[in-house]
């Protein structure tokens, strides 16, 4: 293995450390604790854990957590009237509805509910044309935890050819509009292009966010890049019967035999995402005071 991997485990621990550091001055100097909501419906498994994670690390950052737990069936209206809620307490900073939703309920209503200064996710479309425009914003947790690690490993990105596989308005997208703040010169691939390893192979930094389990081989990257492997997908264990393990969407030991840097799956993108929710959280509590913005 050539490729340095890079610890977003050990990245994460100290970006919320920073956090940790300044709720502890909020509480200190200004007699603030920062508050995130998250509201989960239903009882999907992999959604209650990470309402359970988001939850675990707020605690321990110094803020206040607050769940709320509806049933699957809840109608949008009730769903609705709780965020309204939300939006007008002062103690919250931050709200966070856990997709996916139910499907009888639609996110974008959902989401667009939110109050923009609130959505600690970034998916309001007042964020996301903020982000666009390259205003300041709220900006998406996993896209954000990937570039900080892109500044941690680079120092400048510009001039680097950016290619992103995979377009969703939660990755994709936002990934390619921060990408662009910082001068790549970005390519967004999706399930619809042509040449896709071509056009791999010309990535300085190669993002895969697909959702498809060790889909992008070590003999797409080109040497010495950085991959960001955005992906979590369970599958069978190869040894242990009856036994799941995580990979990405990059097949990890071949790309490390030929980047330059790589992400691993679990203990890359997965825990800055959080850190970042936490980050977004004690920002949007920083704004909705008037005090200046943790850096
Ligand atoms: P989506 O399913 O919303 O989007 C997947 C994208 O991949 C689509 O744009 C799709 O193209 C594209 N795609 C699918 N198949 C191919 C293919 N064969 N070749 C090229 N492109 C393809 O997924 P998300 O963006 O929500 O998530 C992507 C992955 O990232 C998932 O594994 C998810 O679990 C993970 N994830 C991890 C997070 C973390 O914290 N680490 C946070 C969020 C997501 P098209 O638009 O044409 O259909």
């Amino acid at each position: 293995m050539n490729a340095k991997i890079i610890d977003g485990k050990a990245f994460a621990a100290t970006v919320r450390d920073r956090v940790a550091g300044t709720v502890e001055r909020l509480k200190a100097e200004a007699g603030i604790t920062p508050g995130l909501a998250v509201v989960l419906v239903g009882e999907d498994p992999a959604s209650e854990v990470y309402v359970r994670n988001k939850g675990k690390a707020t605690l321990e950052a110094g803020m206040n957590s607050y769940e709320h737990k509806l049933d699957a069936d809840t109608p949008e209206p009730e769903l609705l009237a709780l965020i309204a809620r939300l939006n007008a307490d002062p103690a919250v900073h931050g709200i966070l509805v856990q997709l996916p939703l139910p499907p009888h309920l639609d996110p974008d209503v959902v989401i667009n509910a939110i109050d923009p200064a609130k959505d600690v996710d970034g998916f309001h479309i007042s964020n996301v044309g903020l982000l666009g425009t390259g205003q300041k914003s709220m900006v998406p947790c996993t896209p954000l935890g990937c570039l900080l690690m892109l500044r941690e490993h680079h120092g400048s990105l510009s001039g680097l050819n950016a290619v992103i596989v995979g377009r969703s308005n939660i990755v994709g997208k936002p990934m390619a509009q921060l990408l662009l703040g910082d001068s790549c010169t970005v390519t967004i691939a999706h399930s619809r292009t042509r040449n896709l390893a071509e056009i791999c192979r010309n990535a300085d930094i190669l993002i895969a966010a697909v959702g498809r389990p060790e889909m992008i081989p070590g003999d797409w990257v080109k040497p010495g890049a950085t991959v960001i492997d955005v992906g979590i997908n369970r599958i069978p264990h190869p040894r242990d019967k009856g036994k799941t393990r995580l990979v990405g969407d990059v097949d990890f030991d071949s790309a490390a035999a030929v980047a330059g840097a790589v992400t691993p799956v679990p203990g890359g993108v997965g825990p800055m995402t959080i850190a970042c929710l936490l980050a977004n959280t004690v920002t949007a509590c920083s704004r909705a005071h008037g005090l200046p913005e943790p850096q």
